[in-house]
C-alpha cells in the first residue's frame, strides 16, 4: 500500500481537537502519523493527549511547551503569563513516566526523506519562529530532504525554496521536483489564523501532494474543560476565535 503521512503539530492537550483530527485522517485513509511536537499546553487535557500520541508509535519530535513542562526545574520567566500558569499546571499533571519520555524527544529527526522539527532546523533549541519568507531562508540552509515539517507558529503555510523562498498559502499543493519545502502543518489543539477548527495536513510521497484540512470539533468542550481546571478564562476564549 501506498504511503499516505498525516502532519499534526501544537496539539497542546486538546483531546477534542485530537480525536476529531485522527478520525478525519483515518476516514482519509492515512497510513502514518508524524507529529511536529508540542502536546501539551495551554489547554486541559495533556495525559491524556500524550497517551493517544504514544500510542500512535509515530516520528515525534520536541516543542517548547513539551521541553518545559517535562523540565520542572526549569524557569518560566520567559514566557507569557497565562502560558506560564498552564505550564506549571501541566507539570503537575503528568506522570514521571510521561516526562521521561517526553524529554527523549528529539528536537529534529529525519526519516524516509522526511525531516521533522517543532520551531526551524535554524538552531532548533532557540524555538524562532518561522513567519515568513526571510525566516524560511535561514532554514533552509540546514534542511538536507525535499520536505521538512514544522509546527510552532499555529499558523499553517508552506514555504518553497526556488531562488528564492516563496510563502504559499496552505491548501492543496503538487511538490515540484527538485525544490526543497518546508511546510507548517497549524495546530490541532490552538489555532491562531483566525479559523477555530483544527487543523492539520496530508502527504503522499508517491504523488508528492500536500493538502492542507480543517476539521470541526467540539469546542465547547475543550473550553469548559479549561475553565473547570481553573486554567486562565483566556485560553478558553481564544479557542473559540482561532487566536
Ligand atoms: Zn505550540
Amino acid at each position: 500500500m501506498e504511503r499516505k503521512y498525516a502532519v499534526i503539530a501544537d496539539i497542546h492537550a486538546n483531546l477534542e481537537a485530537l480525536n476529531a483530527v485522527l478520525d478525519h485522517a483515518r476516514s482519509q485513509s492515512v497510513t502514518d502519523f508524524i507529529c511536529a511536537g508540542d502536546i501539551v499546553g495551554y489547554n486541559a487535557s495533556p495525559a491524556e493527549c500524550l497517551r493517544l500520541i504514544r500510542q500512535l508509535s509515530c516520528p515525534v519530535v520536541c516543542g517548547n511547551h513539551d521541553y518545559y513542562c517535562s523540565h520542572d526545574e526549569v524557569s518560566l520567566d520567559d514566557f507569557q503569563p497565562a502560558a506560564a500558569i498552564v505550564i506549571d499546571w501541566t507539570r503537575r499533571q503528568l506522570s514521571l513516566d510521561d516526562k521521561a519520555w517526553l524529554k527523549q524527544l528529539p528536537l529534529s529527526k529525519v526519516f524516509t526523506g522526511i525531516t521533522l522539527v517543532h520551531a526551524t532546523l535554524d538552531m532548533p533549541e532557540r524555538w524562532g519562529y518561522v513567519f515568513d519568507a526571510y525566516m524560511a531562508d535561514a532554514h533552509f540552509n540546514y534542511q538536507n530532504t525535499p520536505v521538512c515539517f514544522h509546527g510552532h507558529t499555529h499558523v499553517p503555510v508552506i514555504f518553497e525554496k526556488k531562488r528564492e523562498v516563496l510563502r504559499i498559502p496552505p491548501g492543496d499543493l503538487e511538490l515540484a521536483l527538485g525544490t526543497k519545502y518546508f511546510i507548517n502543518a497549524g495546530s490541532v489543539g490552538q489555532p491562531r489564523d483566525g479559523d477555530p477548527r483544527a487543523s492539520y495536513l496530508t502527504y503522499e510521497p508517491k504523488t508528492r501532494t500536500i493538502r492542507h484540512h480543517r476539521v470541526d470539533y467540539d469546542i465547547e468542550t475543550a473550553m469548559e474543560k479549561i475553565q473547570s481546571a481553573g486554567l486562565p478564562d483566556r485560553l478558553a476564549l481564544r479557542l473559540g476565535v482561532g487566536q
